[in-house]
């Protein structure tokens, strides 16, 4: 199908979509115009990576747009909002207003209602609908992505939950999810009311095989010899026999850049160890130039910041390789995504957060590990079909590549069958709804009764009929039980009455629906607060947040379990509520929140960066995450103690904005000051500029000093004070102005 025969879109669409080089429609694209996703039909769209599907979506917004309606975009990681919007953001030449909605979780954002587009995640909609938000009233479509998570243990029940409420705000409203390759793409169908497109149909060829011994065994039934030199291990030749095909295919001349590979490992660690063994078969294929714009790169990830999670990166990249992996700062990530797209990197080695969402094809994919630690079900577990499915649907760059090549690697005989059996020729599993947990039930029945939608058991019943889960189970009797189970945990905290059978959240459980807490995190912050006197220490709140289910905790290292209990012990004072004895269950769950809390108290305390993460075993992307949950979960805290009427607020307060911008009390006011930053606040500081208001009539050469003779920054950071004059044309650097702290 031309793209010029799709009717319902406005009409500049296919001259913008020409531009791009989209003539034609992949197969997938013309199967769902032909169920009707540009006239306002739902449709679930279960196509392999890489097939199109954004542009499915795209079909499907622009047509409700230029009816007069309004779409929203689900996507599941905050990552891929930015993203999405850019890519939206190419409409606005033709009066398509994007919004993306990244605020606090408990606002309505009502300048979102004058957008045609809104892109934000499903836990961010959620709060919207918590919120009351007018405009989620008006929409006419809804574009869920990635919804195969609906079977995530962890996130999966918000999106279902979100869907069923938006479906039921907007009577015909127009669902499109898009989801990976599935076992059971038409139960999600039949849940939506959806028309389904399901199709494996790829626009480049994908050949998946495995590595055994000196070959390569293809699901065709080819195989490749792929000599390896003397203790070098697989992947190790299959990077550098990816480098060698492209040269040769370029006709022996030097490499552009062209056989690149992703290489999904199971560990943090092993991404990093990857990477740096890798880099040294990249650094052989690098052109001068190549090297002249990596050093580039290693030099932006070192300014990023400097731990030693970036100086290894740093040098992996020097040589033309990479890790990608959740500890990663989310400018060294794009940094990092941005080189491999650009073909300056030649190889990642990524945890399979890489699989989710984020558009990097690759030459070749290696799973090199297919199993993976799991704590809850002990030792190492075999990864889904699904999982792997998807980290090989990386493999093949359209327009680029002759085809994509993933392979899985195998030690022995027994394994190559087995590998066969189990990923090469399997169809992925069916997904499952998670909806009847109990975190996730309690959470969403408090803000299903907060919201209105429900105010009887029956009502709530009638509700839960239309989520995936009901469409999927036979046994709503368990469901029903981990229901009222449920209530009753709401009604013993205050959070709920039911008199007379009437379901009625109270003032409090308001509050926590709208804060968007898990009622057991509200329920632990509120006995802490009331138990605290009225000046808590930082640590004593950090502590309190730490322990609730809302805060992902570090884990005690084997050795550490001594090191915090008598650190349990020094500062049982400060703890907000009883330390449980050794002998309670509950003990160690204490100590790893007081990891947590420490952690966070360092940062606040400024240490630095660096020695935070060799203490506590994390990437500095660890710390903005603890640190963005930590602002949330305390100013939560902030207006509970508010609603409560403990008078220690201003305490709760304090401990927010130091996490917030890891310094000590005096400096928050600079540190707020936009480009100046932790350390940059502390160098000011010390040389006698103490607030904004100081920086706002600072003395130049002072200024300059204390920023290490860095002209722009000083001029960036003299205009964020709102500086009359901040340019640093003409102005010499005072050596004695500023000590040089590091
Ligand atoms: P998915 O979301 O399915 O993983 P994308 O939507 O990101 O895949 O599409 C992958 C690539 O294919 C994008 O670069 C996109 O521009 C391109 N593309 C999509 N549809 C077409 C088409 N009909 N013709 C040519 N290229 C297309």
């Amino acid at each position: 199908m031309n793209v010029s025969e799709v009717a319902g879109v406005p009409e500049w669409l296919p001259e913008h979509l020409r531009a791009d080089g989209i003539e034609e429609l992949y197969p997938p694209q013309a199967e769902a115009v032909e169920a009707g996703v540009t006239q306002g039909d739902s449709l679930v769209a279960s196509v392999p990576t890489a097939s199109g599907k954004t542009l499915v979506a795209e079909l499907a917004m622009l047509s409700a747009v230029q009816r007069g309606g309004k779409a929203l975009y689900i996507v599941p990681l905050r990552a891929l909002a930015s993203e999405k919007r850019e890519e939206f953001e190419e409409f606005s030449r033709y009066g398509v207003e994007v919004g993306v909605s990244t605020g606090n979780y408990e606002s309505e954002e009502r300048w979102l209602g004058e957008k045609d587009v809104i892109v934000a995640t499903s836990e961010k909609v959620d709060s919207l609908v918590r919120n009351d938000a007018p405009w989620l009233s008006r929409l006419d479509c809804v574009v869920a992505d990635e919804v195969h998570l609906v079977d995530d243990a962890q996130r999966g029940p918000t999106l279902e939950v979100t869907l069923a409420k938006l479906r039921r705000i907007n009577p015909g409203l127009q669902v499109v999810a898009l989801s990976a390759t599935i076992g059971n793409a038409d139960a999600l169908a039949d849940w939506l009311d959806a028309d389904l497109v399901d199709s494996e149909w790829r626009p480049i060829d994908l050949r998946k095989g495995v590595h055994f011994g000196e070959a390569l065994h293809f699901d065709d039934g080819s195989q490749e010899h792929l000599p390896s030199q003397s203790g070098e291990k697989a992947t190790e030749s299959i990077v550098r026999d990816t480098l060698a095909a492209d040269e040769e295919e370029a006709g022996g001349e030097a490499d552009d850049g062209r056989g690149s590979s992703l290489v999904f490992v199971n560990s943090r660690r092993n991404a990093e160890g990857a990477a740096k063994r890798l880099a040294n078969v990249t650094n052989d294929h690098l052109t001068g130039e190549e090297m002249a714009e990596l050093r580039d790169i290693a030099a932006e990830i070192r300014d990023d910041n400097d731990t030693e999670t970036s100086e290894d990166l740093a040098d992996a990249v020097e040589k033309g390789a990479a890790f990608h992996h959740a500890g990663l700062s989310s400018t060294m990530r794009s940094l990092v995504e941005d080189a491999f797209r650009d073909r300056l990197v030649k190889c990642i080695a990524a945890t399979p957060t890489l699989a989710a969402g984020v558009n990097t094809p690759s030459r070749r994919v290696v799973v090199r590990d297919w199993r993976r630690y799991s704590g809850e079900a002990g030792g190492m577990q075999p990864l889904s079909v699904l999982e792997v499915h998807q980290m090989m649907g990386r493999a093949g760059r359209p327009g680029m590549d002759p085809y994509g090549e993933a392979l899985l690697l195998a030690k022995s005989h027994d394994e190559l069958d087995e590998l066969f059996e189990r990923y090469v020729w399997a169809e992925p599993e069916p997904v499952r709804s998670k909806l009847a947990a109990e975190p996730a039930m309690r959470t969403h029945l408090l803000a299903t009764v907060a919201s209105g939608f429900a105010d009887s058991r029956e009502g709530l019943l009638e509700f839960l009929q239309e989520t995936l889960y009901a469409s999927q189970t036979d046994e709503d009797a368990y469901l029903e039980g981990v229901m009222d189970d449920m209530l009753r945990y709401l009604e013993a905290n205050g959070f709920i009455t039911a008199e007379g059978g009437r379901l009625e959240a109270t003032g409090m459980g308001h509050t926590v629906s709208r804060l968007y807490l898990d009622p057991m995190s509200a329920a632990e912050i509120i006995d802490g607060l009331r138990a605290a006197d009225r000046s808590p220490t930082a640590l004593g709140l950090y502590h309190l947040i730490a322990r609730t289910p809302d805060m992902y905790q570090l884990y005690l290292r084997s050795g550490e379990q001594d090191e915090f209990t008598e650190l349990a012990y020094e500062r049982e004072a400060e703890f907000l509520g009883r330390l449980p004895s050794e002998f309670d269950d509950a003990f160690e769950d204490w100590l790893a929140a007081l990891k947590t809390a420490t952690l966070l108290e360092d940062w606040a305390d400024e240490v630095d960066e660096d020695r935070i993460t060799e203490r506590y075993g994390v990437g500095p992307g660890d710390i903005r995450g603890k640190v963005d949950t930590t602002e949330w979960l305390l100013g939560a805290a902030e207006e509970l103690a508010a609603e409560l009427d403990l008078g220690i607020a201003p305490a709760v307060r304090e401990a927010r904005v130091r996490v917030q911008h890891g310094v000590r009390e005096e400096l928050v006011d600079l540190a707020g000051v936009r480009s100046v930053g932790r350390k940059r606040a502390r160098r000011l500081y010390e040389a006698g500029i103490e607030d904004r208001a100081d920086l706002r009539n600072a003395n130049k050469p002072v200024v300059l000093g204390a920023l290490r003779g860095r002209e722009k920054t000083a001029e960036n950071v003299l205009e964020a004070a709102g500086h009359t004059d901040p340019s640093m044309a003409d102005v010499e650097p005072d050596p004695d102005a500023a000590p040089v702290l590091d």
